[in-house]
């Protein structure tokens, strides 16, 4: 009986997000070209939530202090689980949308408008949520939504990324991010020049030293900065200098040996120029994404279900990072990647932002969409599902 239900809801559902599809890409285009940064994504946020209330959701705007966040909320008959699908909608700076973060905006707000609009309430115990996560470019919006407690209800968690290829499951690295400074003493760059400490040097020095340390790491580490300040005018010697890097590795752990050789490199910098370093660490570190190999799996079925392909993995790229791992530490979350891009283009690239509001991008997003909803539904549905998702989770905890 109760599998019935489920089948029917899913129908319904499916059908629903074919008939908002057209709606969904034109949301995704508008938030294409009006790139947003994290947590400035008013518009995205408006559009998107407006969206979910015409179709039925109840949107709470604003959650966990953060003005673009949101939260929409499709109820079930009875009490039960909380099932979470997260939306991303911010840009990079002036690449735009070459994270895609537009079409992974629109499948979850499609997930979640097509269950309200085909359901009205699930004729399940549980509900479901639409959580919209600003600042994932920069800002860990996911971590700050989780310390203000706008998860601490949730079950279980997902959402979708695009991507050059579907793979329902795909590793991604941690982070520390560091800041570091150099401080010299400014002189004339030609009268004084021996007078003055050279803080670009130093900074110079650090990026060599990065470059040696980095043939002894661990092939799938990464660490990878820019200079913000390299210096005032040509005639100065350099005073201060400044750069920002993301140090990153499949582990905590590794995360963390990777500060302590960064700062042993910036102390030798500064020891070999005579200046001072000031390295200061981001206190959020990105978790890398823990598996949830029971939802992934429901996932790839519901794919299977909407007959879209999964690709084998081309092997052919390194792992990003994203603050949905945070999530996935915290509670059985599944962070699929959909295709809509041809094969070999990368993420935050130009064509990639192309590929992004491309007729490939619809396909995904719709594709998205079903099967985000379609396995929210099975979660509250299947109880016992949730209750082997939630098992997998405590068993592989750390
Ligand atoms: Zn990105
Ligand atoms: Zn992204």
């Amino acid at each position: 009986m109760a599998a019935d239900a489920l089948d029917q809801a899913k129908t319904k559902v499916t059908e629903a997000v074919d008939r908002l599809a057209a709606d969904l890409e034109a949301i995704s285009h508008q938030i294409h070209s009006t790139p947003e940064l994290c947590f400035h994504e008013e518009k995205a946020a408006d559009w998107l939530t407006t969206f979910l209330e015409k179709h039925g959701a109840r949107v709470e705007r604003g959650v966990g202090g953060l003005p673009t966040a949101f939260r929409a909320t499709v109820e079930g008959k009875a009490a039960g689980p909380t099932i979470a699908i997260m939306a991303e909608y911010d840009a990079l700076p002036n690449i735009g949308h070459a994270c895609g973060h537009n079409v992974i905006a629109t499948a979850g707000t499609g997930a979640g408008a097509a269950i309200a609009a085909a359901l009205g309430t699930l004729p399940f115990a549980g509900r479901i949520q639409v959580i919209g996560t600003p600042a994932e470019e920069g800002g860990a919006g996911k971590v700050r939504l989780m310390e203000a407690g706008v998860f601490k209800d949730v079950d279980a968690a997902m959402m979708i990324h695009g991507r050059c290829g579907t793979q329902v499951w795909r590793p991604t690295l941690g982070i520390i991010k560091v800041k570091c400074e150099f401080f010299g003493r400014a002189s004339h760059a030609s009268s004084w020049p021996w007078t003055g400490v050279n803080a670009l040097n130093a900074m110079i020095q650090l990026f060599v030293s990065l470059d040696q340390m980095r043939q002894q790491l661990r092939p799938d580490a990464r660490v990878h900065g820019i200079i913000t300040k390299g210096g005032d005018q040509a005639n100065i010697i350099p005073e201060h200098t400044a750069s920002e890097f993301y140090l990153r590795a499949p582990t905590k752990d590794y995360c963390k040996e990777l500060l302590q050789r960064f700062e042993a490199c910036a102390q030798g910098a500064a020891t070999a120029t005579g200046c001072r370093t000031v390295v200061t660490s981001d206190p959020i570190i990105h978790d890398p994404l823990k598996a949830n190999f029971t939802m992934a799996e429901l996932f790839g079925k519901n794919l299977e279900r909407i007959d879209f392909p999964v690709d084998p993995d081309d092997g052919e790229a390194g792992y990003g990072s994203t603050d949905c791992g945070n999530v996935s530490q915290a509670l059985p979350t599944i962070h699929p990647y959909i295709r809509i891009s041809p094969d070999g283009i990368p993420g935050h690239s130009r064509e990639f932002a192309e590929w992004a509001k491309s007729p490939l991008a619809r396909v995904g997003m719709v594709a998205g969409a079903k099967a985000l909803a379609l396995t929210a539904l099975d979660l509250v549905a299947r109880p016992e599902e949730l209750q082997r998702a939630k098992d997998e989770f405590a068993k592989t905890r750390g």
